[in-house]
């Protein structure tokens, strides 16, 4: 059938079945695929056949996970990574020439930032920083040889969100490549093709998998572009192993659902730290307290997992308030079924120097919660234990 929701084509997208008529995909974990005869196989490698030759190219297990992330992300291709850092790195890496200028928000994941800096840099390759708040400083960035304009929404750790439709405009004006990490939104909360983006880049690693188990990456958008990092990858060697692929397909089709329980908890969370005596702020995209409440809404079905907050008397009541936690874990990761607190001043950003924290919104007392599947009633009773 053609039209389905979301949740459906999460369920039923699915490989052709074999002889065997299983209900479950199989796990196709094969290094290469065999020819009929000498015909095939110079078709095959002449590309004269869109089939399977070696799982460096390309594997079944790939080819589903890759065509659920496309039908949910609105896209017309996409690849397969071993990780979101193996997406980031060979998307611009197939894109990008020696001399090329990214621009690229400020509040971006970490490993992204150091790959901008310490490594492009190498390959002359420069990148340009702007503020969310400020798009118009984008247009001054924009020199002869910009390629890219680099985001993601809503950010981390602050929970800012950005307005993705402005951006992908500017974009367009200046003929350049906008390219969103849609991690922490997942292809369920928010479609950023819809708003002009001709990229977008997961973390498999977090809400899509949601269970902490695999790490994966996915780069989805126009075939041209895609081709290009294709082409990239299948010599370079980051794709995404067919085990990996096969949880995550599985994973995909309780995307929905989980995401949805992810939202409230976070939110009932996010409202209840709003009144507590001890915590200076809260922020959640959701929140009507946000700063960009209502662009939220515009563009995303729900808050998201994270809730920031900053716990009252900094660095010294942060520490107890971590050390005060039972049930949550402490942890870097995110988008897991398990709830995790993290402290970003003293671990993901801790190689930020203070006014670089300080210019992405990160103070010494903040905490980041990742809201994961508990019962909403014991996590928010672990946290309120915690700040007693
Ligand atoms: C985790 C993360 C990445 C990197 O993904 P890995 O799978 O850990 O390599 C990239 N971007 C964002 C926003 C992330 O949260």
């Amino acid at each position: 059938m053609k039209n389905n929701k979301f949740e459906t084509e999460a369920v039923r997208t699915q490989l052709e079945r074999t002889q065997y008529l299983e209900h479950s995909s199989p796990l196709y974990l094969t290094s290469s695929f065999v020819f009929e005869d000498a015909e095939d196989m110079r078709a095959s490698f002449a590309e004269e056949k869109d089939r399977n030759i070696y799982s460096r190219y390309s594997n079944p297990n790939s080819s589903e996970f890759i065509e659920k992330v496309c039908k949910m992300e609105g896209a017309e291709s996409g690849f397969a990574f071993a990780s979101g850092m193996a997406a980031v790195f060979s998307t611009f890496a197939a894109l990008l020439d020696s001399g090329d200028h990214i621009i690229s928000a400020k509040s971006i994941f970490g490993s992204t930032h150091s790959l901008f800096t310490q490594f492009f840099p190498k390959w002359n390759i420069s990148t340009s920083y702007f503020d969310i708040d400020n798009l118009e400083r984008v247009e001054e960035l924009v020199q002869s040889n910009t390629k890219v304009i680099y985001a993601e929404s809503p950010t981390n750790p602050g929970v800012d969100i950005l307005d993705l439709e402005a951006l992908g405009i500017i974009a367009k004006k200046h003929g350049l490549i906008l390219i969103i990490d849609n991690c922490f939104a997942s292809p369920y909360l928010q479609q950023p093709i819809k708003f002009g983006a001709d990229l977008v880049i997961h973390s498999g690693t977090k809400l899509m998998d949601g269970q902490g188990r695999v790490l994966a990456g996915i780069t989805v958008g126009s075939f041209e572009l895609i081709d290009k990092i294709y082409r990239f990858s299948r010599i370079t060697g980051p794709a995404l192993s067919p085990f990996n692929a096969w949880v995550l397909s599985k994973s995909l089709e309780t995307l929905a659902l989980r995401v949805d329980r992810h939202c409230s908890n976070a939110l009932q969370l996010a409202t209840f730290l709003e009144d507590h005596s001890k915590v200076n702020w809260v922020k959640y995209p959701f929140l009507k307290s946000h700063p960009k409440y209502e662009l939220a809404k515009k563009q995303m079905k729900a808050g998201g997992c994270v809730v920031a907050f900053e716990v009252k008397g900094g660095l010294e009541a942060g520490k107890k308030f971590f050390d005060g936690i039972q049930l949550l874990s402490l942890s870097a990761n995110l988008g897991d079924s398990r709830s995790i607190v993290t402290h970003p001043a003293s671990t993901t950003h801790s190689k930020l120097s203070a006014e670089e924290r300080e210019s992405v919104g990160i103070s010494d007392g903040m905490v980041r919660v990742s809201v994961g599947l508990e019962h909403v009633d014991d996590i928010i009773r672990d946290i309120e234990q915690a700040l007693g």
